[in-house]
């Protein structure tokens, strides 16, 4: 008997993450954290679940780690609040789910997923959203929780440049103004699924909404096609509406998912200035984990249950 074919790649945010401001201990933190999504989700799939729950499990293991920016980790705005943005979307049925500008939930694509499960809509946003998910009895956490010294930092220096009229301070400060986490996964019953979840960019105007709950933007999941999670300035992909451009490629132009991949974030959106990457599973379980910038947290499994993450343009650590 053959075993059944399954594949997710997750990933923790893009950005100038410079191997010269990082210790060791820091990279093995972050290589943890990604294994420990890797090894939630690869839980889900090996069981015979389902993408959705393998994605959905994957994003709550990096939302909770506060090394990432996306739930506990959340980057605060420019009013030092937080407002978080997550989607999920299923290939399978094509529906999908997100929130935005929430903070109270304690894991946002879990929110993003009652409201693509029990609400009848696809996008809430604000008050109504955060009174949707305590009808929903979802889990709330209170500030302290979403308090982390580093991005607390991120924004006090935000503050005083912009004040001082400074240019950006330095090329590794980039990396701590935004992230985002995400997953993609192709199920052993054929079926795809992404879901993403983010805190936004350090010093964001509040109310300002990126790319990751925008279906199509930031997430993106069809089984006729791929499954698509970015990360990166999310105007650009906005714009560009990145995941869904990479999908009709692959559907009406033939392309390959690496081919595809390359092209919108490499060739087309790297030139403009629209810093990021994504990670994307097709519906034959080819992985493609581009970026245009100096890193990408990323990682991707397969049935063997062998880990595989990276940081750099690096060789993927195994185990
Ligand atoms: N895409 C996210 C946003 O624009 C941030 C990031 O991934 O770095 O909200």
């Amino acid at each position: 008997m053959t075993r059944p074919h399954f594949a997710l790649a997750v990933h923790g945010g893009a950005g100038t993450i410079l191997k010269h401001r990082m210790t060791p201990e820091q990279e093995d933190a972050f290589h943890a954290g990604l294994c420990a999504a890797l090894v939630a989700g690869h839980t889900v799939l090996a069981d015979g679940g389902s993408a959705l729950d393998a994605v959905t499990a994957a994003v709550v293991a990096l939302e909770d780690d506060p090394r990432f920016n996306a739930g506990r980790g959340a980057v605060f705005n420019a009013d030092g609040g937080h407002e978080m943005d997550a989607a999920v979307m299923d290939g399978c049925t094509r529906a999908a789910g997100a929130i935005a500008g929430v903070c109270g939930p304690r894991n946002p694509v879990l929110a993003a997923r009652a409201v693509m499960e029990r609400s009848g809509h696809v996008l809430l946003a604000g008050p109504g959203a955060l009174r949707f998910c305590r009808e929903q009895g979802l889990a709330f956490a209170d500030d302290a929780y979403f308090f982390t010294e580093h991005r607390w930092q991120a924004l006090l220096r935000e503050r005083e440049r912009l004040r001082l009229g400074l240019p950006e301070e330095d090329e590794a400060d980039e990396a701590r103004r935004h992230g985002t986490v995400g997953a993609v996964a192709l199920d052993a019953h054929g079926h795809l699924a992404a879901a993403t979840s983010t805190g936004g960019m350090t010093h964001k105007a509040p109310g300002r909404v990126g790319d990751s709950p925008v279906i199509g933007a930031g997430t993106w999941a069809d089984d006729r096609d791929c499954a698509v999670s970015a990360t990166g300035h999310g105007e650009w992909f906005i714009r560009h509406a990145v995941a869904h451009e990479i999908a009709a490629r692959i559907r009406l132009a033939g392309q390959s998912l690496a081919r595809a991949a390359h092209e919108v974030v490499v060739d087309e959106l790297g030139p403009l200035g629209g810093s990021g990457g994504l990670v994307a599973v097709d519906r034959t379980g080819h992985i493609a984990l581009p970026f245009n910038c100096a890193g990408m947290y990323r990682g991707f499994v397969r049935e063997d249950g062998v880990p595989h993450t990276a940081i750099y343009a690096e060789a993927y650590r195994t185990g």
